[in-house]
């Protein structure tokens, strides 16, 4: 069987179902059977990328090693799958647009009336087949963001109708759905999902599937009923019953036969295909259900209040944790309320501490209180990105006696921007009109704890900034012994500072917590858990 299979997961009834999730589990298990798969996501938002949103707005931005700057799902499938997302790997609506716009100016429609249907539909279905033409992969997964019946998901939902109409026995679609629990009534209520189904059906997609997303366990009557009003097989209606764990997933999903169903309804036969072989998943969730001690961790940041703000940090950290056999106990600090003052009550107690990424000023000064605190107390302590460059300006400030170093994000007049755009750099990065995205290559010192920690000289991380290191006061960092140990050689840039007189004090400019995944963690999180257990 060698033509690329499309899967299609929409949602209906609310959003926060877990589309991704459920996305991401069943790439993982047909990935586990032998497969070759990837998973995409459509976004029907305008804008051109998640780049500019608030995290408030939309979570987490995650980066592609290509330098795309994606939806936060990409980072699930990655940590599912452990395969790398690109570009193509998620679009949005503001992305079919503007490429629409340029074709029509480019005079490619050639005179005709360009439309939603069928030129914005036809570039959705460009963009999917894109990973199917490309030859490397066995299923295309492609989750269609939002809820059914919203204006905006109509466009997509019309390609998957042509696309299945096309490709008729290569495309199937899949259904979540919310089924929810009357507490009074003490019943569980299918009739949302029979309306969600009539709104896809609709725009003329038959569901072939339909997952029930739900607190309770659902009964036989329920999914004869939900089937017969939906036109679904019975045995093709299946629960998604609340996990512990967003990596219990896949498992829940093979226990409901989510696979085999999937693969029976594309035409494969069962007996050419070997089971989902899950071991290293099944070792990871057993390590985990194990660890029993604690592991205090405190990740101080500004966009605290939103649990999936730091989503890839808080994943990195629990992957780490369970490697480590301890159970992670992360506590956001909003780095807003810290001052000098209190930093040391805030802080007390947590065996390591992350000094989060972000832009702008606002709670830099808490970052830089909480990083004095783990420097002078010896604490375990992690920047990522702003949080690195927060440690740099930190050591400069009360190491080396320049009192006003400071970042030329923050403040433009300070004499001793320890954090600035150098001449030399402007060729890699444009100041403040574009970011230094994706990955990079980084040579790591001989003999520093960061060579020892990856076990290699050469590593390459993503990256999502605009300011970098001054290298004018490289050498005063150098010997004041906070080590310049990682450096792009292509740039002559500091990508990586670590303290030497400190239990484990590193600062990263990139973005290890992308890359981050369950069965290969990061070796820089995997360090600074071990480092954080030392206490
Ligand atoms: N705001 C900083 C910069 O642009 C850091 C960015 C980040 O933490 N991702 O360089």
């Amino acid at each position: 069987m060698n033509t690329t299979k499309y899967i299609f997961v929409t949602g209906g009834v609310a959003s926060s179902l877990g589309k991704g999730i459920l996305a991401a589990s069943l790439g993982k298990l047909l990935q586990a059977r032998g497969f070759r798969v990837t998973n995409q996501k459509m976004d029907p938002y305008i804008n051109v990328d998640p780049g500019t949103l608030n995290p408030y707005e939309h979570g987490e931005c995650y980066v592609t090693v290509d330098g795309h700057e994606a939806d936060l799902d990409l980072g699930h499938y990655e940590r599912f799958l452990n395969v790398e997302t690109h570009k193509v790997n998620n679009i949005t609506t503001g992305r079919i647009y503007q490429s629409v716009i340029e074709k029509e100016r480019r005079g490619d429609f050639l005179g005709k009336t360009v439309q939603v249907v069928p030129h914005i539909t036809d570039e959705i279905k460009r963009n999917i087949m894109a990973l199917g033409l490309s030859g490397h992969f066995d299923f295309v997964i492609t989750e269609i963001g939002g809820t059914v019946g919203d204006i905006e998901s109509l466009p997509y939902v019309e390609a998957v109708r042509q696309m299945k109409w096309e490709l008729e026995n290569d495309c199937l679609s899949i259904h979540l759905t919310y089924v929810p629990y009357l507490a009074a009534a003490q019943e569980l209520k299918t009739k949302p999902t029979q309306h969600s189904v009539k709104a896809l059906q609709q725009g003329g997609v038959q569901p072939d599937i339909l997952v029930l997303r739900t607190e309770h366990p659902i009964t036989d009557n329920m999914r004869r009923k939900v089937g017969l009003f939906c036109n679904v097989s019975p045995n093709a209606v299946i629960q998604s019953v609340d996990a512990k764990s967003i990596y219990q997933v896949p498992l829940n999903m093979q226990q409901e036969h989510l696979d085999e169903i999937v693969l029976r309804k594309l035409g494969f036969n069962l007996s050419d295909v070997r089971e989902a072989d899950m071991t290293e998943w099944n070792a990871f969730l057993d390590m985990r259900d194990k660890a029993t001690q604690e592991v205090h961790i405190a990740l101080v940041g500004k966009y605290v209040q939103l649990h999936d703000a730091y989503m890839s940090i808080r994943e990195s950290l629990s992957h780490a944790a369970t490697y480590n056999d301890r159970k992670l106990v992360l506590t956001e600090i909003l780095s807003d309320e810290l001052t000098s003052d209190n930093a040391a009550d805030r802080l007390r107690g947590y065996q390591g501490i992350i000094i989060a990424p972000g832009f702008g000023s606002r709670g830099v000064d808490g970052k830089i209180a909480a990083i004095r605190f783990a420097r002078e107390n010896k604490v375990p302590c992690l920047g990522i990105c702003l949080g690195m460059q927060c440690m740099a300006i930190e050591f400069a400030r009360d190491v080396l006696g320049l009192k006003d170093a400071d970042s030329s994000e923050f403040n433009a007049d300070t004499k001793h921007n320890v954090i600035d755009l150098m001449e030399e750099q402007k060729t890699l990065v444009n100041k403040g009109a574009s970011m230094r995205l994706g990955a990079y290559e980084c040579e790591l010192l001989s003999g520093s704890r960061v060579n020892q920690i990856y076990g290699k000289d050469v590593i390459s991380e993503r990256h999502r900034h605009r300011y970098e290191f001054n290298n004018r006061y490289r050498r005063m960092f150098d010997e004041a012994g906070m080590c310049c140990v990682g450096i792009n050689r292509k740039a002559d840039l500091v990508e990586i500072i670590e303290l030497r007189d400190h239990p484990w004090f590193i600062g990263v400019q990139f973005h290890p917590e992308y890359s981050s995944t369950v069965l290969r963690p990061h070796p820089l999180f995997l360090d600074f858990i071990k480092a954080a257990l030392n206490d």
